[in-house]
């Protein structure tokens, strides 16, 4: 079994890494020189709606799937007749923009934060108006972590936000003050099983995820996490790992974005869970059956941005991959996972691992 898989970035280095395990071989395109993924398998360094490359794999591959999803859908499109493509590109369709991704959310009876589409400084002003501030004005297409998006504090920030963003489709939602956030990450087979990872708790820092635990102990919200999920899963009868971020506000939650692909909130699944997202995701799109989503234990990741100090990866507390990129403010190079038998020596772990890498990373205050 060969899977293609479009990008190679670390999320297809650890899909790569998974692959090994169950004897499938990885493919990738990217059209960057030596990213990570290329330690794990053949890349074609060709731009990712190169239509003769996706040719090339559609011929090479039994299965194609994705670890970013900004891949173009028409270029997908193209190659979905003479080879599965999972998940589907209907599931790109909705999840690469925020509008369109909302308005699903609603259909299917997810509670979201109150938002407007945007297109003319009128709607902005509408919008001001009618959702209060702080507002946020967020890209419809390509935002990432935290890319694409301006906050709205004041009237006098009006302007500036039209400017800044103005030249794209965008929406505007109101500001939620959130108690924290979580992510809910399951998977769904070709047999239509659905198994469903214990909820993640993480925290962000300048738009850009800096820590995750899990299990999150709250069996009320994780329900209805776990069901939001399995609707979504359901209704874009998916095949794959989907990750569904969700803000929690008074034992409410409202649903923030979904990502149709393995997702850094469940990078704790490899050492966390019986089966991790990586090999869950290559089960389901090469028609094997889902593992086991359990908890080994109480799990907790520390993202590691910018630069890797040697300090860090001396630490004995937890589990260091480095994903073999090179330093640059923002950039996510690697990540720590603690695995404990409680959550106060968890959280307790978390903590000193923490401290050594805001210490040594002078980069991770820079982002953008
Ligand atoms: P996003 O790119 O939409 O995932 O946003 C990145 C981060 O910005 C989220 O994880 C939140 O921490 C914050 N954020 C996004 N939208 C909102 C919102 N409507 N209210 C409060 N915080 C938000």
């Amino acid at each position: 079994m060969r899977v293609g898989i479009i990008g190679a970035g670390q999320l297809g280095q650890m899909l790569g890494i998974a692959a090994g395990k169950l004897d499938i071989e990885c493919a990738f395109l990217d059209p960057s020189p030596a990213p990570p993924a290329a330690v794990c398998g053949p890349v074609v360094q060709r731009p990712f709606d190169d239509s003769a490359a996706l040719a090339d794999m559609a011929a090479r591959c039994d299965v194609i799937t994705y670890e970013f999803e900004n891949v173009p859908v028409a270029a997908l499109s193209e190659i979905e007749d003479r080879v599965p493509v999972r998940p589907s590109t209907a599931a790109l369709h909705h999840a690469q923009d925020r509008l369109r991704e909302k308005q699903l959310f609603t259909e299917l009876g997810i509670p979201v934060p109150a938002y407007r589409q945007i297109d003319t400084r009128e709607d902005l002003d509408t919008a001001v108006a009618e959702l209060g501030l702080p507002l946020i004005v967020k890209t419809r297409r390509l935002g990432y972590d935290g890319k694409g998006q301006f906050v709205i504090q004041t009237n006098g920030d009006i302007d500036r936000a039209w400017h800044a963003l103005r030249e794209q489709a965008l929406i505007a939602e109101q500001w939620v003050p959130f108690d924290f956030e979580v992510s809910a990450i399951g998977v769904r087979d070709t047999s239509g099983e659905i198994r469903i990872y214990p909820l993640t708790r993480n925290v962000h820092k300048s738009g850009i995820l800096h820590t995750s635990v899990a299990p999150v102990i709250a069996p009320e919200l994780a329900d209805i996490a776990a069901g939001y999920l399995r609707k979504l899963l359901e209704h874009l009868d998916y095949i794959g790992v989907l990750a569904l971020e969700l803000f929690v506000l008074e034992s409410r939650l409202l649903a923030n974005e979904f990502a149709p692909r393995v997702h850094n909130s469940g990078h704790w699944t490899i050492e966390g869970a019986v089966t991790s997202q990586f090999e869950n995701h290559l089960r389901a799109v090469a028609g094997l059956s889902a593992g086991s989503t359990d908890a080994r234990g109480h799990a907790g990741m520390v993202n590691l941005i910018g630069a890797i100090n040697p300090a860090v990866s001396a630490l004995k507390q937890g589990t260091l991959h480095d994903y073999g990129k090179a330093p640059r403010p923002g950039r996510k190079l690697g990540h720590i996972t603690v695995v404990s038998q409680s959550a106060e020596e968890r959280d307790r772990l978390l903590n000193i691992i923490e401290k050594t890498v805001t210490q040594s990373t002078p980069a991770n205050g820079s982002n953008p």
